[in-house]
């Protein structure tokens, strides 16, 4: 279970996170959705210890782990994976190399190529990519949606226990978002992650029976509901009284 509680971070001397209550069990997804420069990548940079962002208070409780002072590493290892908002291009290394050198870490044991390579083939043909990608610089030179099923491709060869999805969505034509949702349905069905999903947009949840969702305004969780809170957001929007913590006909 994740638990974060009383978070407040900064970054620049400026409070982006205030008071910020949250708690994802095991296996379960939760959306978080509000305006724009609320703090929702923030909130996700943060549980992955970005250095740009300091904690003032507050903790962040992963199991018996307290990742408020882990790095990046540490938390990656906890099996923790960010699909970011904009996915880095790194030029000089490839996908393949970066999959196998982190998963033989992570095993602690050299590679089995003919698995490997099964795999690859495997997850491409899910996630509806060439297989000459897997040899391309990652992120390099790939268009926005490429990008996304790029890091989706890193999704399923490491087989991370916490999923935190930036906006997958944004920027996806409506073949590329079919292909997208169904893979994340499919990821969730086979491993059972905790996925925190961050969007703007109801399209990407239609994929998904069941979530949680909250509203993030001014840095902290203003409303919590389930699926139906979707509903109603679309209909009223984020500024609404209702949705900053009045009450509300649900
Ligand atoms: P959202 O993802 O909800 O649109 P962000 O978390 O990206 O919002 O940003 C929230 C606010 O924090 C914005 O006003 C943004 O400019 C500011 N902010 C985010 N990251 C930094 C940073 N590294 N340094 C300074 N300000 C930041
Ligand atoms: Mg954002």
């Amino acid at each position: 279970m994740l638990k974060m509680s009383d978070l407040t971070v900064s970054a620049d001397d400026k409070i982006i996170l205030n008071n910020l209550n949250l708690d994802i069990n095991d296996g379960e997804i939760h959306v978080l959705m509000g305006q724009n420069g609320t703090g929702k990548s923030t909130l996700s940079k943060v549980l992955m210890a970005h250095p740009d962002y300091k904690i003032l208070k507050g903790n962040i409780i992963y199991n018996d782990n307290v990742l408020n002072n882990l790095d990046t590493t540490s938390i990656s290892r906890l099996g923790f994976f960010l699909l970011s908002q904009n996915p880095v291009e790194i030029e000089g290394i490839t996908n393949s190399e970066m999959l196998r050198n982190v998963l033989s870490e992570i095993n602690n044991e050299k590679v089995d190529i003919f698995k490997f390579n099964k795999k690859l083939t495997e997850v491409c043909n899910i996630i509806d990519m060439p297989k000459e990608y897997v040899h391309r610089d990652i992120n390099f030179n790939m268009s926005g949606g490429e990008k996304k099923k790029n890091e989706l491709l890193h999704l399923f060869m490491l087989e991370p226990k916490f999923v935190i999805l930036d906006e997958i969505d944004s920027g996806l034509d409506i073949d590329a978002l079919k292909v997208v949702g169904t893979s994340l349905k499919k990821y969730y069905d086979l491993y059972k992650p905790s996925i925190l999903i961050i969007t703007h947009h109801a399209d990407i949840l239609k994929y998904f029976d069941d979530f949680k969702v909250h509203v993030l305004n001014n840095g902290s969780i203003v409303k919590s509901g389930n699926k139906d809170l979707i509903k109603i957001i679309e209909k009223i929007g984020f500024k609404a009284n209702a949705i900053n913590g009045n009450d509300i006909n649900e």
